[in-house]
Formats: C-alpha cells, structure tokens, sequence
C-alpha cells in the first residue's frame, strides 16, 4: 500500500538481481506475469505450465490482488476504511466471509505472538503520519503516543460473531498491512494449485511462496538492510515462504535518528535493535505476521519464534551482526564479499 515511485525502481533492480541469482533450468518453458498491487511488483513465476492453462489462472489472481489492495486499503476508501468508521461509531457492521475468516486468521496470529503482531495498530500508524502516500517528516507528540497508549486497543477487543465485527473500544482500528501480502499470496498459490500448477513462485516485492520439488531448486535473494544488493540467498524446498520485515521499507530521518514502519505496540515507537527479520515458513500469512512480530521483538524474538512455531529465522542487527537459528544457518548462503559476525541463537 506504498505508492512511492522511486520504491518501484529500487524494486525492479532488486528482482533483476535475484533472477540473476536464481537456477534454472535452461529447457525449462518458464511463464511470467507482473503487474503492482499491493504497494509493490507481484511477480508469478511458473515452471512447466502451458499457457492456455495458466493464463486464466493468472488472470484470476491479477484480479484477486486488485480486489485486496482494493477492499484492504487501509486510508484510501476501502472496505477497511468502511469496518474502521463503523468501529470508531461503536457500531455493528457485517462482514463479508472472506474478510471474516482474514480477521479471525490475524487475531490467532496476535495471540501466537504474545501482541506483538497487532493488527489493531491501525489508530498509531495514522498518528505517525503513515497513513498517507508520503513519508511522514516529524514525530508525534509524546502526549499524542502516551493518550494512545491508555487506551491501547487489543486484537482480543475485536467481536467476530454471526458474520459480524464490533468492539467495545472505539480507537480499535485495524491495519492488515504486516499480513496482507502474506494472505494474498497463499490466496495465489490456491488458485494456481486448483489449476494443477504445482511449480511456481509468487514473488510480492522480495516476500514470496514456491511450490514444486524440482531437480534446481528457486535460489531467492535477501536484500541487504543497508547496502544496494543481495545479503544472502536461501534455496527454497518443496512449498516454502520466504518473508522479510525491514526498517529500510518505510522510513523517515529526523535529527539522525531512523523512524520507520514497524512500531511497538507496547512503546507506540518503531521497534529498535533490528534492521530486518527473515523468517521461513510453509504458510505466507503466518511468515508474513512472524516476520512482523519478530522484528518488533528485538532480542526476545527467539521466544516469539517458538511460541509461533516458527524454526528458520534470520535477524540482521543494525551494526550489520546477523543472528540465526541452527535451522536457517543450514538454509542460508551469505553473498557478500566479506561474511557477516554471525550468532547462532537457540530457540527455547
Ligand atoms: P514490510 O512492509 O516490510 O512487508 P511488514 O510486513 O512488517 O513489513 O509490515 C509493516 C506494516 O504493518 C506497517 O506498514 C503497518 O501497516 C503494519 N504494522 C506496523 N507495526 C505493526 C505491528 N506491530 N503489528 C501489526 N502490524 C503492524
Ligand atoms: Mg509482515
């Protein structure tokens, strides 16, 4: 849900070098779609699929991601911006089932994740001025997080019932933002395997689902938090997820000091001690919100990590440290020219 055009140029040279650094095989016909939604470059790859088959599918899923960025904006009108209106007013509005069962899925992944995920956010994002297509360029009042902050709203506080959402507390607003992407791409990988098409990627700027066992595995490319280029890669297996939450995303500078995206709940800033969090996992809406919610943990992400079940997870500190489990530490590859100070980290 980001619009910056210098973003989508970043992006492009980002996908160019991680198709360079992905295998595959020359005989291979390969299938390619791209188009924007979401705030960024949907990339659908699939390997081994004719075209009359995978083009009605494609077309299916442009229209899927349209429709989400469409009804999930969270500050143009949208079917969120609607449901939000009516939680201020205290009122009960009807939900549709797909949008029911979206926000039941986002109110397990907060409780997995202590609160740290916390789709509830909605009313602070708009407090630091990142509800708008440009960057904010000051920080709130103190007064202003502190007044947000004593009637922090909770996850828990949203009534899903008979296909409708309430809540008791009015500042309850949401933002799918930290989950969306990850929603809308096992939507794709659904309806590309309803199809037969069970050898694909579906890339949502760097955050993306691959499906298929094959000879070559899908090399992907991890972006550098603080240089131009790829960090590491990471083969992917059979159906995996592979999702980064970084402070590079969204961010703007004041008197030095870095004010980006991903905010704690618990402080009303944005979480400090990481400049990115890569997370895989089988599900993209659960690496999606694990991402999210491990970057906002900060030291104590390996806790999170076990309570979400999550068991591959790459921390990249801002000095540059990079923290791993025993389990990403058999998965990644390192690209730069000099390898990184690296800390194994045990999960509890
Ligand atoms: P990226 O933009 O890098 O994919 P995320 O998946 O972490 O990063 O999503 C960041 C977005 O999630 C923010 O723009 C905001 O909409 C929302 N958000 C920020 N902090 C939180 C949080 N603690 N819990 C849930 N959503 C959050
Ligand atoms: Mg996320």
């Amino acid at each position: 849900m980001r619009t910056e055009p210098a973003k989508h140029l970043q992006l492009f040279v980002l996908l160019a070098a991680m198709l360079l650094a992905a295998c595959q095989p020359a005989e291979s016909p390969l299938l390619e779609r791209r188009f924007i939604a979401l705030g960024t470059i949907i990339d659908i790859t699939l390997y081994g699929a004719e075209a009359e088959q995978a083009d009605p599918v494609l077309a299916a899923i442009e229209r899927d991601f349209h429709r989400l960025h469409h009804d999930w904006h969270a500050w143009e009108d949208s079917r969120l911006t609607a449901l939000n209106t009516a939680l201020q007013r205290g009122e009960q509005t009807p939900v549709p089932p797909d949008l029911m069962t979206v926000l039941e899925q986002a109110r397990a992944l907060n409780r997995s994740s202590d609160g740290l995920f916390e789709p509830a956010i909605g009313g602070l994002m708009a407090l630091w001025g990142f509800h708008s297509n440009d960057l904010p360029d000051r920080v709130p009042d103190a007064a202003a997080i502190e007044a947000w902050l004593a009637g922090r709203p909770h996850m828990a506080e949203l009534k899903l019932q008979n296909g409708r959402a309430s809540s008791d507390n009015p500042r309850l607003q949401l933002d799918l933002g930290a989950f969306a992407k990850g929603v809308a791409v096992d939507r794709a990988i659904g309806r590309l395997r309803a199809a037969g098409i069970d050898n694909a990627i579906v890339n949502a700027g760097g955050d993306l689902r691959a499906i298929g066992a094959r000879e070559r595995p899908w090399r992907i490319g991890i972006r550098h938090p603080r240089a131009p280029g790829v960090l590491a890669s990471i083969a992917t297996r059979d159906d995996e997820s592979i999702f980064t939450s970084g402070d590079y995303e969204r961010y703007f500078e004041v008197e030095g000091r870095r004010y980006h995206h991903i905010i704690d709940p618990r402080s009303g800033y944005p979480a400090y001690g990481t400049a990115s969090l890569t997370v895989i996992h089988t599900e993209a809406a659960t690496a999606d919100a694990a991402a999210t919610a491990l970057f906002v943990a900060g030291d104590a992400w390996p806790q999170v990590a076990a309570d979400m079940g999550i068991d591959r997870v790459m921390r990249v500190r801002p000095d540059g440290t990079v923290e791993l489990t025993h389990a990403m530490a058999g998965r990644i590859r390192f690209e730069t020219e000099a390898e990184p100070d690296v800390i194994l980290r045990e999960l509890p």
